[in-house]
């Protein structure tokens, strides 16, 4: 398995890219570890693909080189990168059975018959289908089909490293879960370098261990899923990461204080926010406290999700979500409070840290 660098990469479909608007990936530099899972999370048309594309060198970047293992690789095909790959709908031999359809890349590459035995029914019991090895692979169900696509991909022990692109897009829900824990388990297994493709929040944060957040051509965020909860560098990752997302208020700074509507609050730090257009307080849903404590709010609504409530209110003419035990009593003239550890300051989408 391979370290990756993308070393000052970006992409354009168009021939002459005029401004940063006309790059569907804009800058990316970052070093991805040996042994990491990767999960590219962010809505469609951010430009997950395309950097997807570029590792496996399906796409040559506009600008910037690839990296595996300090060797540039940016020229070289996608066979000689050698990588495997797990697409949304696998591409499965229909009339050759599972073990044939495993064995496959192996004899492609000449590996020799008692290798190529060992090595498949290794990879058939970590995807759970040693009992199927000789059934043809035709009438098997789409999620049996993926696991031999994903097995494809594990069976090879050379590759420099796997990437799926929202391999679970067609697997019922259920069978999601088990899919996805499956590969969690063999990742720590095996520590293969993963890159995992999705649009779903839950499916990268139990996948990976480190999640690359996408918005607009852009790389917002690179972090553990902790590191996304509790310190989103970009708005777009507070919202974007959590149920509900974070609550997001136009504020004014003042010195190390901000002020939200009618009200202001201590930060404890102040925050460089000179020449911004835009300045903005988050804080999750989570660390907002209900009670009699606090600044007014208006409750609207209050949904019960089983093992908590969203208290759904308004704030300094803002919606504002609340999450509060399954218990909590719901004062009628309520009042909030902000875990001011919990409170980021943003300026033009972006965070300023106490640390800045
Ligand atoms: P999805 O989840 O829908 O697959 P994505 O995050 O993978 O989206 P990309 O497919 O990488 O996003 O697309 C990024 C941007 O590049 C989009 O604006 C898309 O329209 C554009 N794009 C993608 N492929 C091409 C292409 N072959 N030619 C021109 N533009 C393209």
């Amino acid at each position: 398995m391979a370290r990756i660098n993308l070393d000052h990469i970006r992409h354009a479909y168009g021939a002459k890219p005029a401004s940063e608007k006309d790059y569907a990936l804009k800058e990316v530099h970052h070093e991805w570890n040996d042994g990491g899972a990767y999960a590219l999370l962010g809505p469609s048309g951010c430009g997950k693909t395309t950097l997807l594309n570029i590792i496996s060198g399906l796409i040559h970047p506009s600008e910037g080189r690839i990296l595996f293992d300090g060797v540039d690789v940016t020229n070289l095909s996608t066979e000689s990168r050698n990588i495997a790959q797990v697409f949304q709908f696998p591409v499965i031999y229909d009339t050759m059975t599972v073990y044939d359809n495993l064995a496959f890349p192996l004899r492609n590459r000449n590996v020799p018959e008692p290798e190529v035995d060992r090595r498949v029914r290794e990879t058939l019991e970590m995807i759970d289908l040693a009992d199927w090895a000789k059934r043809k692979a035709r009438g098997l169900t789409a999620d049996q089909k993926q696991k031999i696509s994903l097995g494809r991909g594990l069976v090879r022990n050379d590759v420099n490293a796997i990437l799926f692109d929202e391999p679970l897009t067609v697997i019922d829900p259920h069978m999601k879960w088990v899919l996805r824990s499956q590969l969690k388990r063999l990742h720590r297994q095996f520590g293969f370098t993963m890159v995992y493709v999705t649009h779903d929040q839950t499916e990268a944060l139990t996948f990976a261990d480190k999640v690359v957040v996408m918005y607009d051509g852009e790389i917002v965020q690179i972090g553990t899923p902790a590191e996304l909860f509790e310190r989103p560098s970009h708005t777009f990752v507070g919202y974007f990461i959590g149920s509900p997302g974070m609550n997001l208020f136009p504020a004014k700074i003042e010195g190390s204080s901000v002020r939200i509507g009618t009200e202001t609050l201590p930060l404890g730090f102040a925050p460089n926010v000179s020449g911004a257009a835009r300045t903005e307080l988050g804080i999750r849903p989570e660390f907002v406290h209900l009670g009699r404590d606090g600044m007014p709010v208006t409750v609207t609504k209050v949904e019960d999700i089983g093992r908590h409530k969203i208290v759904r209110a308004r704030f300094a003419g803002q919606p504002l979500a609340i999450v509060v035990s399954e218990d909590a009593e719901i004062p009628a003239e309520a009042r909030v409070t902000f875990d001011p550890a919990a409170i980021s300051i943003y300026a033009d989408s972006w965070r300023i840290g106490r640390e800045a």
